[in-house]
C-alpha cells in the first residue's frame, strides 16, 4: 500500500480488565472477558525505542485509590501484577532500560495508556493537542468521566511534550477511507498518526511498516478485531464513557473499510483479546 520507512515491532500486553463481552460488542454475551491493556514497543533505524502508549503500571492503583477516582476502578476492575508494567517488561525481555525510551506516542490520555508514562524519565510525548486539551487540569469527577487520572502525569509532562504540529500534515495512502490528512510524526515517512477521535477527543492511531507486514494500531477505536469484521461496535452503554458516540461510530465506519479495502492491513485494537491470542502469548517480532 505505501513505502514506508521500515521499523521493527512488538506488541505486549500490562495486565487486563474485565467487562462484560455485551458492552464491548453488539450482541456479545453475558459472559465477562479479559480485556488485555496493550502497548506497542517499536524500534526505530535512528529514533531508536519508541513506545505506542504504555499500559497499565503500579502507579494505577494509588492514582485510582481516593475517592473519586476510585470510580475508575469500580468500573473498569484491573488485574495488573507489577512486573507487568512496561518498564519491568521491557527490561525483562530485551535488557531495555527505560532511560533509553526516547519518545512515547500517545494515542489517547486513558488511564489505561498513559499510566506508564512516569516510569520513563527520558522519553519525549507526541500526541494530538486536542487530545490533551480535552483532558488538561480535569480534577475530580470531571476528570474520572473522562477516564483521566490526573496522577498519573509526569510533573514535567507539558515540558517534555511535543504535540503534533500542523506542518506534519500529510496525505494518507491512496484509497484510505479517513476525510482528513495524516501525520508523519518524525518526518520521515516511517509512522503516520491518524485521527480515529470518538473514543476519546484527539485519538490517534498509527500506521506503520515493519519488514513483514504493515500494520494499523488503532488503539481504542474499536475493542477487537472481531467486532470490526462482523460490524459490532459496542453496546450503547459503552457511549457513556465516550465523548461522541456518534463520532465513534464513523471511526468504526471507517475501520471496518479500511479493513475490507486493505485486506493485508494489520489493524490492532489496543484492548484486542486475538491480539493478545495471536501475536503477544507467542511473543512474535512482527
Ligand atoms: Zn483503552
Amino acid at each position: 500500500m505505501t513505502n514506508q520507512k521500515q521499523v521493527e515491532l512488538t506488541l505486549h500486553a500490562t495486565g487486563y480488565c474485565t467487562h462484560p463481552e455485551w458492552i464491548t460488542m453488539r450482541g456479545g454475551s453475558v459472559r465477562s472477558i479479559r480485556i488485555p491493556a496493550g502497548f506497542a514497543r517499536i524500534v526505530h533505524p535512528e529514533h531508536g525505542t519508541i513506545l505506542f502508549d504504555t499500559g497499565y503500571a503500579a502507579r494505577f492503583f494509588d492514582a485510582a485509590s481516593r475517592f473519586p477516582y476510585s470510580i475508575y476502578r469500580r468500573v473498569t476492575p484491573v488485574v495488573h501484577d507489577p512486573s507487568e508494567g512496561a518498564a519491568m517488561l521491557l527490561k525483562r525481555q530485551f535488557n531495555l532500560d527505560a532511560g533509553e525510551v526516547n519518545l512515547i506516542i500517545l494515542s489517547h490520555f486513558h488511564a489505561d495508556h498513559v499510566a506508564g508514562l512516569c516510569d520513563f524519565p527520558n522519553a519525549r510525548f507526541i500526541y494530538l493537542p486536542e487530545a490533551y486539551e480535552a483532558v488538561r487540569g480535569l480534577r475530580g469527577l470531571a476528570a474520572v468521566r473522562a477516564g483521566f487520572l490526573p496522577d498519573l502525569m509526569p510533573e514535567d509532562f507539558g515540558f517534555r511534550s511535543s504535540p503534533v504540529p500542523p506542518s506534519a500534515r500529510v496525505p494518507l495512502p491512496e484509497g484510505w477511507p479517513f476525510p482528513d490528512d495524516g501525520y508523519d510524526l518524525l518526518g520521515d515517512g516511517s509512522l503516520i498518526g491518524v485521527d480515529v477521535s470518538g473514543h476519546a477527543t484527539g485519538q490517534m492511531g498509527l500506521l506503520l511498516s515493519t519488514a513483514e507486514h504493515e500494520y494499523f494500531l488503532c488503539a481504542d477505536a474499536a475493542w477487537s478485531g472481531q467486532a470490526i469484521r462482523e460490524n459490532r461496535p459496542p453496546h450503547p452503554l459503552a457511549g457513556l464513557i465516550m465523548p461522541d458516540r456518534r463520532q465513534y461510530l464513523q471511526t468504526f465506519t471507517r475501520l471496518r473499510l479500511l479493513a475490507e479495502r486493505f485486506p493485508q492491513l494489520r489493524i490492532i485494537p489496543s484492548h484486542c483479546g486475538e491480539v493478545w491470542r495471536m501475536y503477544i502469548q507467542r511473543n512474535e517480532r512482527l
